[in-house]
Order: C-alpha cells, then sequence, then structure tokens
C-alpha cells in the first residue's frame, strides 16, 4: 500500500471508531458539541465532557452532564439534544413537543433537565463560589427548526453555534483566571464514579416505580392522588393537589 492510501485507511479506520463510541454513548450531538468547543479559546475556556454529578433533590442519586464550559464569564452548562422537525417550546411548560411530518413527540422541558445540572454544580461550588453565574445553553442538532420557542432564561441554539452563544453570553467577567482551575479541580473531586451501567438502570427503576404510582392513581411528583379533570382539550388525569403540584399524565397515543 502506499502511504497516502494507508495514511486514508487509517483516518477511515478512527473516523469509524470515533463515530461507533459516540453512538455507543448515545448521543452524536455530544460528539458534535465537542467538536464545536474547540472554537473557543482555551486560555479562556475550560472544558469538562460527559461528567456524573451527585443529584441534588432529584429521583436519581446522580445527574449526567453532557457538556460544562468553565471560563472568567462564568460557567456554562450545556445539554444536547438531537430531535429533528419543529420544536414548541415555552420556559415554564412542564413538557416540549416535536412536530414531525406524520407525528408529534412531547420530551421533558430541556431547560428544566439543565436547571437539575446547574443545581447540582452550584451545590458543590457554593462554598467557594456562591455568586457565581450560570449559563443554560441547550444545543439542538441541525435538523431541528426552532423558531416557535419561546424562552429568555436559557439559550437555544443549534450545535454549530454552540461557540458563538458562549461568546455572545461572555459580557461580564465574575471570576479570575486562576479559578477557573480551582474551579476545574471542585468539580473533578464531586465527580460520581457510578457506572452508566448502574445509572441506566436507576433511571429505569425510577420509570418504572412511578408506572406503578401511576396506576394506583398516586401522584409520582408529590404523592398526591390523582383525579379525571376537564380541561380546555377535553378530559385529562391530574394531580389533585394542583396548583400545588402540576403533574399531568401526558395524553396517551391513540392507537
Ligand atoms: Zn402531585
Amino acid at each position: 500500500m502506499e502511504w497516502g492510501i494507508a495514511n486514508g485507511f487509517f483516518l477511515a479506520v478512527i473516523l469509524v471508531l470515533t463515530v461507533f463510541w459516540a453512538k455507543f454513548k448515545g448521543d452524536i450531538g455530544e460528539l458534535a458539541v465537542t467538536y464545536k468547543l474547540k472554537d473557543l479559546d482555551k486560555e479562556k475556556y475550560r472544558i469538562i465532557h460527559d461528567i456524573k454529578l451527585k443529584n441534588m433533590g432529584g429521583s436519581t442519586s446522580t445527574t449526567q452532564i453532557d457538556h460544562i464550559v468553565i471560563s472568567t464569564y462564568g460557567i456554562f452548562v450545556i445539554e444536547t439534544k438531537s430531535y429533528k422537525g419543529k420544536i414548541y417550546g415555552k420556559e415554564k411548560s412542564r413538557t416540549w413537543t416535536q412536530y414531525l411530518s406524520n407525528q408529534k413527540n412531547s420530551f421533558m422541558n430541556p431547560i428544566f433537565q439543565n436547571y437539575a445540572h446547574i443545581r447540582a454544580i452550584e451545590s458543590i461550588l457554593e462554598d467557594s463560589y456562591p455568586e457565581m453565574t450560570y449559563h443554560s445553553i441547550i444545543a439542538f442538532s441541525g435538523g431541528a427548526n426552532l423558531d416557535a420557542i419561546e424562552v429568555t432564561k436559557a439559550k437555544v441554539c443549534k450545535i454549530r453555534y454552540v461557540s458563538e452563544a458562549i461568546k455572545d453570553l461572555s459580557t461580564e467577567e465574575v471570576i479570575g483566571k486562576e479559578d477557573i482551575g480551582k474551579i476545574i479541580e471542585i468539580v473533578e473531586k464531586n465527580k460520581s464514579h457510578q457506572t452508566d451501567l448502574t445509572h441506566t438502570r436507576e433511571i429505569k427503576k425510577v420509570k418504572k416505580e412511578n408506572e406503578e404510582k401511576i396506576k394506583d392513581n398516586i401522584c409520582p411528583k408529590c404523592g398526591g392522588n390523582l383525579v379525571e379533570k376537564e380541561g380546555k382539550y377535553g378530559k385529562f388525569i391530574g394531580c389533585s393537589n394542583f396548583p400545588k403540584c402540576r403533574f399531568v399524565l401526558s395524553q396517551k397515543k391513540k392507537s
């Protein structure tokens, strides 16, 4: 084999392995963000990928964070979403909706999800950095149409604009350069060593427990009773503790 061909072959193998690895990790979007974050100035922005931290007040013991960018402008917490189609979402709605040509799906509001990540980071830094600024970024893959999303407190963008989004939000320096390393040290020290498998099992267990509760008409969020209610769009099942608890059983798809 000629050197050029051997080289090309070698690169192709690396590429295939990398793609497989990313798929195996469950999200190719994460890899794309990792690639895009390389545009950032390494002196100013330090990055931690795919880390698990202790979950504060959540139903699972750890929370998995896709990317954390630590800079003098504060801490950027990035959640990636691989959804195509038109996305509808509001700041405070429990779920967002994805419209594809022949179906619609709802998914958990990623701002809430990322807020849990921010809480987890905040809780380990609050002793040393109680005044830290946190920026929430939700990065969607290329096939998503984000025109209908109405949010102000988080940045929702395409993965390819993630480093621009970070630069746009880099307006005010809140810590010194020397703090960046200290923060990374604290975060690394608080890393959870729970394996991916245990984490997945735990998520499954919680999901199953919630399903059992719902079967018994118990609200999985607060333990209240689930009752039938009359809403704008017809009957639905919700928590009797409304408005304290806003749990609503998601509409069953017509079969
Ligand atoms: Zn409830």
